[in-house]
């Protein structure tokens, strides 16, 4: 009997695929590293998980993360082509897939030997404790999540100046909570009004309405 992937609680996808556990960045708050040193991989070290990546994706169309668990920049090659060959063999068309990373050279480096199909989109995330100064123009989207620090109106400009990005989303730290100043907010929500950018402002991120995650990829 065929076992479906997840659905999720993410705002801004339906479900999570993940192929792949464990990641080496290491970042300080990160939820997925607590919840598999806890249940099973301990070490976090990433890991090609067969029996996830056998999972069958739903009938109805689906916005569909991919990489809760990890970072496609730890991934080994092998691992990106077995993903990207299954989500583009054709049967799985009308599915969105989402890849996040911290690497802005993903392209460069990870992503180098592979035609993106066009029903996968990648995401750069910026927690602002590290601000690139120039990224990759393929980058389809932002992803401030958690902001733990301030990103200037500056910084927002400079990162989407020569890129196809249409999309940005702004999230808070859970767990613990960590607020974000309405001033950080704000440096985001600006620039991407000016460049007329789709935004996502996670439930946690207080004073901002409300956008639905399938009109957002739309
Ligand atoms: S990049 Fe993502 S998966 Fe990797 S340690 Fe940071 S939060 Fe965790």
């Amino acid at each position: 009997m065929p076992v479906l992937i997840s659905p999720t609680r993410i705002e801004w996808a339906t479900h999570v695929w993940n192929p792949v556990h464990g990641c080496l960045r290491g970042c300080p708050y990160c939820y997925a590293k607590k919840i598999a040193s806890r249940y099973f991989n301990p070490s976090f070290t990433p890991e090609w998980v067969e029996k996830s990546y056998r999972k069958t994706f739903p009938i109805n169309p689906a916005i569909i993360f991919v990489s809760s668990m990890s970072d496609i920049e730890y991934w080994e090659q092998d691992w990106i082509e077995k993903v990207l060959k299954k989500i583009s063999d054709g049967k799985y068309n009308y599915h969105i897939f989402i890849f996040l990373t911290k690497c802005p050279e993903i392209f460069e480096l990870q992503l180098r030997n592979y035609k993106i199909p066009k029903n996968v989109k990648i995401g750069l995330t910026i927690d602002g404790t590290k601000i690139p100064y120039k990224i990759n123009p393929e980058f389809d989207f932002l992803n401030f999540e958690p902001l733990i620090e301030e990103v200037t109106q500056g910084d927002v400009a400079r990162l989407l100046l020569y890129t196809k990005i249409r999309r940005i989303i702004i999230g808070a730290q859970t767990n613990p909570y960590r607020e974000i100043p309405i001033r950080w907010i704000r440096n985001i929500t600006y620039i991407s009004d000016i460049y007329g950018l789709k935004l996502f402002v996670k439930n946690n991120v207080r004073n901002y309405p409300v956008v639905q995650c399938r009109d957002f990829w739309k």
